[in-house]
């Protein structure tokens, strides 16, 4: 939601008469300012940060001229933008810490919310804010706390009463130590997950201004289809690939309750747009895709060679910096493995350097074939090869899992590497 022409399209779109959780993320750009804006008091620049919030202010109050008719909900509409951004500038004296900077970004979805449900009730519909932070919990390890989510939305639903549409923030929650916290950019669909699967919903739909998954991506590669089912495995694969599609972590507590997920798009709404859910379409390729800013990481050392805990104590080194691992290929003497977060890479690679010696490569993309495959098939592997003819490949990954092969490649082969899988493995 950009504007509050996109604000009323939305609710045209919702207000089909069926009863429903609303979940939104803040108006497009709002995070981004909000990020910047806390960036600014971090580095102490305290004047850039109020000329910012100026800024986004007056932005709002346009939004809110545009948005409603009536004087009253006018009024009612500047009061929640006051109450926020007095908020926001109360950081600006003072010290400022996490905890800032998390109340600051959760104010785009209190925002946005409370406007949609002043715009919903002028406009005659039977709608109630449904505070997120009173249900949405993450525990210690920053895992959604689905026990607590489940219990207390329930309770909260009773406590607001009788509605047709419940309108509540996504991506907000509070922490373990009950204090304001949030899931992570684009963690609004990770909420809408976890509510649907709380509520035990119907269906859960995801809605952004694209028609879902494409085989292939669209911004290296002409011709690509979108594609209309996946089942949980295949998305639960792909997710990580379309992070600007779907939040990686959503399909999982979808997955758990067996809810279907359906991407929509704002934009083309009476399209089916993607279907993910517990059936499969039967065997076959059904994506390629790519994911750039990737690292590989070798560790080369003698001492493997027959022993064991060697991996082990390889991977305790990417634990403790806390830097998930996402390929992995060995030989006797060698692992090679990826990261895509290398803010610890100097430490990492000194630590790594007591088993071994390391090398680093950095400007690969992984690209990986997603679908459900036999990977045991005569003559399948030699397809896959064939197809990257002529494509340097750094590392492979097969038989991982049934339902995806990944190869690690330069970034600058990547689009020749899409467009061969493409041209070689996917139906035309
Ligand atoms: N507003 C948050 C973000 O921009 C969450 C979301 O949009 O899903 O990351
Ligand atoms: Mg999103």
């Amino acid at each position: 939601m950009g504007s509050p022409e996109n604000m009323r399209a939305v609710m045209k779109l919702i207000t089909d008469g069926e009863q429903k959780i609303v979940v939104l993320s803040a108006m497009s750009g709002t995070t981004n300012s909000l990020v910047e804006i806390s960036k600014y008091l971090h580095q102490k620049n305290k004047e850039t940060a109020r000329l910012e919030i100026g800024k986004l202010e007056t932005k709002y109050k346009q939004v809110i001229a545009g948005l409603f008719t009536s004087e009253e909900s006018k009024k009612s509409g500047l009061k929640v933008i006051k109450k926020s951004f007095d908020t926001i500038k109360s950081f600006t004296s003072g010290s400022f810490g996490l905890l800032g900077e998390n109340t600051i970004l959760a104010q785009g979805e209190l925002i946005s919310t409370q406007l949609f449900t002043l715009l919903m009730v002028e406009n005659g519909h039977k709608a109630k804010l449904l505070p997120a932070l009173k249900f949405m919990r993450i525990d210690e390890d920053k895992i959604a706390d689905t026990h607590f989510i489940r219990k207390n939305i329930k309770k909260e639903i009773k406590e607001v009463g009788a509605a047709n549409y419940y309108i509540t923030q996504g991506f907000i929650c509070k922490n373990a130590n009950n204090e304001i916290d949030n899931l992570q950019r684009g963690g609004s669909d990770y909420t809408a997950s976890l509510i649907g699967a709380a509520i035990d919903a119907e269906e859960i739909q995801i809605w952004t201004d694209i028609d879902g998954f494409h085989n292939n991506d669209p911004r290296f590669v002409e011709n690509t289809k979108k594609i209309d089912h996946l089942s949980f495995n295949e998305a639960a694969e792909l997710a990580y690939f379309g992070a600007k599609i779907l939040h990686p972590q959503t399909v999982l507590p979808a997955r758990v309750q067996n809810i279907p997920v359906r991407l929509k798009n704002t934009m083309n709404p009476t399209d089916g747009g993607t279907l993910i859910s517990s059936e499969t379409d039967g065997q076959g390729i059904k994506a390629v895709a790519a994911k750039d800013g990737i690292t590989a990481v070798k560790i080369r050392s003698a001492r493997m060679l027959n022993a064991y805990g060697f991996l082990k104590n390889v991977f305790a080194v990417f634990e403790k910096y806390e830097t998930p691992i996402d390929m992995i290929s060995t030989s006797e003497v060698a692992v090679s493995i990826t990261i895509d977060n290398t803010q610890k890479l100097t430490e990492i690679r000194e630590d790594l350097g007591k088993f071994g010696t390391v090398e680093v490569d950095s400007g690969m993309s992984i690209v990986c074939i997603v679908g459900d495959i036999i990977q045991e098939e005569k003559g399948f592997a030699s397809k896959v090869f064939h197809a990257l003819d002529g494509i340097p490949i750094r590392m492979i990954s097969y038989g991982g899992s049934r339902y995806n092969i990944s190869v690690l490649v330069p970034t600058v082969n990547k689009k020749e590497t899409l467009q061969a899988l493409s041209d070689n493995l996917l139906e035309g």
